[in-house]
C-alpha cells in the first residue's frame, strides 16, 4: 500500500526515549510522526552489538514501543537502503534523527543525508547523546585535546553550558503502518540459551528504569559519590551506563537533575566528581570521533611493536573467573552473572589481563563487548587503552595495579569477593585477597583447597609484573 503524508519519519537509534529527544520534539511540533527503529545489518563486524547488549536492546525497544502505544515500526536490514526505499515508496518528505557517533554511523548518516537531500527530502539531525559536540572543542591551534583535564575544564566547561533538556511531546500523533513493521521479535535479539535469567531480575531497561535509577541516586548519591564510588560492595555509583548507552536518558537530563538536586551547587565536591565522570564519557566519544581507529589500533604508535602473549588457556581462565586471584575472579564472575562490573574492578581485571598475563587488550575488550550491558564502542576502547597504557592520557604502562593491595584497600573485609567467590566465604580478612599466603590450618578451617575447589594463582604477581616491565623495555628498543 502506498500512502502520502506530511508526517516526519523519526529514526530512533541510540535515543530510545520520549523525554529530551530533540528529533522527536522537532517532528512532533510539525505534525504526526512515523517512529522507526532499524537493526542495521550493514554495521561493521566489530560494532555489531554483543549478546548482553542485544538482550538489553530487545527490552528497551519493548519499553519504547509501550510508550508509543505499540506503534513503533521495527525492521532489520541495511538501514540506508531501507530508509531510501521507504521514503520514496511512501512519499515521505521529511526525516529527523539524533546524531550517533561511531565512525561507521557518521559515514552512513553523511552519505544517507546527501542521497535524501538530493531526492528532495528534508533531513534534520540533532544532538541528543553528548553534552558537547566533539568537533566544537579544539585547542587554540585547532587540534583535538589528548589530555582529559584541559579538554574537560578548559575546552568544555569554561566555554559553554550543556543544552537544557526538552520536554516529551504532548499529544504525540503517530502514524502507524503495519506493512513497515515486522515487530521487535523479527530483530532476533534475544539469546538462544537462557543465560540472562539473573540479569533480567536486576535491571529495568527503558526510559522508566533509567529515571528510577537516577532518582534513587540523587541527591545523596551525588554528595557521597567521591568518597564511596571506589568501593565495589557499596553500590554507590549511579548504574546509569547502559541506560545512557541506549539513550533511555540523556547526559543533559542527568547533568541538570544533578545540579538541581544539589540546589545549583556545582561546587559540591561529590557532584563535581560525578559530573566529571560524565566528562570522561564525553572524552571517550571525543577521542573516538577524532581518532576513529582506537577500537582496533593502539592510540600510541609506540605499542605497535609490543609483543603480546598468545595464551588461550589463561585468557579462558580470566574470562571464567578462574585465575586464582580473588578480586579478579570476583569481577569476571560479576560480569558474567550481572552484565556489569564495578569500575574499580574493571580497571583491576583489565590490568591483570594486559600486564600480568601480557595478553593483548583487544582480547579483553572483545570479551567485555560481548558481556557488558553497557558495552559502548567509545567508552570500552578508550578505557581498555587507558588501562593498557596504550591510550590518550593513559595510565602509564609501568603503573601496574596490584590486585591484592587493590582488594585490601577497596574491599577491606572481602565482602565483594565472597559474594562472587563463595568458595572463599570463610577465609579471614587477612588472606581473603591472597589465599596462597595463608597457612595450611587457616585454609583447612576455611575449607579452601587451592588447586581443587579454588584455583592456584595463574601467575606469580611479582614475577609477572617484572615480565611486563621487561616486555615494555624490549618494545622500546624496537626501531
Ligand atoms: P557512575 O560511576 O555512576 O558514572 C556515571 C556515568 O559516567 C556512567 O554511567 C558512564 O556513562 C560514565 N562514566 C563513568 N566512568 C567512565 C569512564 N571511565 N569512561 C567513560 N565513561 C564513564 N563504560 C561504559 O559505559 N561502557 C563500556 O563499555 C565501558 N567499558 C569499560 C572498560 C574498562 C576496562 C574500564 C576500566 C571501564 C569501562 N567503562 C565503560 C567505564 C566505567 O567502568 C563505567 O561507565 C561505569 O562503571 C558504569 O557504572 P555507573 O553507571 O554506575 O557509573
Amino acid at each position: 500500500m502506498i500512502f502520502i503524508t506530511d508526517s516526519t519519519l523519526v529514526w530512533f537509534r541510540q535515543d530510545l526515549r520520549l523525554r529530551d529527544n530533540p528529533a522527536l520534539a522537532f517532528a512532533a511540533k510539525l505534525d504526526s510522526v512515523i517512529p522507526v527503529f532499524i537493526f542495521d545489518t550493514a554495521c561493521p563486524e566489530h560494532c555489531v552489538p554483543g549478546g548482553a547488549s542485544k538482550w538489553w536492546l530487545h527490552q528497551s525497544l519493548n519499553a519504547l514501543n509501550d510508550s508509543l502505544d505499540n506503534q513503533l515500526h521495527c525492521i532489520k536490514g541495511d538501514a540506508s537502503k531501507l530508509l531510501i526505499g521507504l521514503m520514496q515508496k511512501h512519499d515521505i518528505k521529511r526525516i529527523a534523527w539524533n546524531r550517533a557517533y561511531e565512525p561507521w554511523q557518521i559515514k552512513r548518516d553523511t552519505q544517507l543525508k546527501q542521497t535524501l537531500v538530493a531526492a528532495g527530502i528534508e533531513v534534520q539531525s540533532f544532538n541528543s547523546h553528548l553534552l558537547w559536540e566533539p568537533w566544537q572543542v579544539l585547542k587554540k591551534d585547532q587540534t583535538p585535546y589528548k589530555v582529559f583535564t584541559p579538554y574537560y575544564r578548559r575546552g568544555c566547561l569554561s566555554k559553554s553550558s550543556p543544552r537544557m533538556p526538552v520536554a516529551a511531546p504532548k499529544d504525540l500523533q503517530i502514524e502507524y503502518y503495519s506493512e513497515i513493521d515486522n515487530g521487535i521479535d523479527s530483530l532476533e535479539l534475544m539469546p538462544e540459551i537462557s543465560w540472562h535469567s539473573t540479569i533480567q531480575t536486576m535491571w529495568t531497561p527503558g526510559e522508566k528504569g533509567a529515571a528510577q535509577h537516577l532518582s534513587e541516586f540523587l541527591p545523596d548519591g551525588a554528595k557521597e559519590y567521591k568518597n564511596k564510588r571506589d568501593f565495589p560492595e557499596l553500590g554507590a555509583t549511579s548504574k546509569l551506563s547502559p541506560h545512557l548507552h541506549f539513550g533511555e536518558i540523556s547526559p543533559n537530563q542527568i547533568w541538570y537533575a544533578g545540579i538541581n538536586a544539589l540546589n545549583g551547587n556545582t561546587e559540591d565536591i561529590g557532584l563535581d566528581c560525578y559530573l566529571s565522570e560524565l566528562g570522561w564519557r564525553e572524552f571517550s566519544h571525543y577521542l573516538l570521533f577524532h581518532f576513529p581507529h582506537i577500537p582496533q589500533k593502539n592510540f600510541s604508535p609506540k605499542f605497535e611493536h609490543f609483543i603480546w602473549r598468545n595464551d588461550e588457556d589463561s585468557l579462558k581462565a580470566w574470562q571464567l573467573g578462574q585465575t586464582g586471584i580473588p578480586i579478579v575472579d570476583a569481577g569476571m564472575r560479576e560480569l558474567w552473572q550481572t552484565g556489569t562490573m564495578h569500575n574499580r574492578v574493571r580497571m583491576v581485571v583489565a590490568s591483570f589481563l594486559v600486564k600480568n598475563l601480557l595478553i593483548d587488550w583487544r582480547k579483553g575488550e572483545r570479551w567485555f563487548w560481548d558481556c557488558l550491558l553497557d558495552a559502548d564502542l567509545a567508552a570500552n576502547s578508550a578505557s581498555w587503552q587507558w588501562v593498557a597504557g596504550t591510550g590518550a592520557d593513559a595510565s602509564p604502562y609501568f603503573r601496574i595495579f596490584n590486585p591484592v593491595t587493590q582488594g585490601q584497600r577497596f574491599d577491606v573485609h572481602g565482602d565483594y569477593v565472597k559474594r562472587y567467590c563463595p568458595e572463599l566465604s570463610k577465609m579471614p580478612d587477612k588472606f581473603i585477597h591472597n589465599p596462597w599466603d595463608a597457612p595450611q590450618n587457616i585454609l583447612d578451617y576455611a575449607g579452601v583447597k587451592l588447586g581443587d575447589n579454588y584455583p592456584k594463582p595463574l601467575v606469580d604477581l611479582k614475577a609477572s609484573r617484572l615480565r611486563a616491565l621487561d616486555a615494555l623495555a624490549q618494545s622500546k628498543q624496537q626501531p
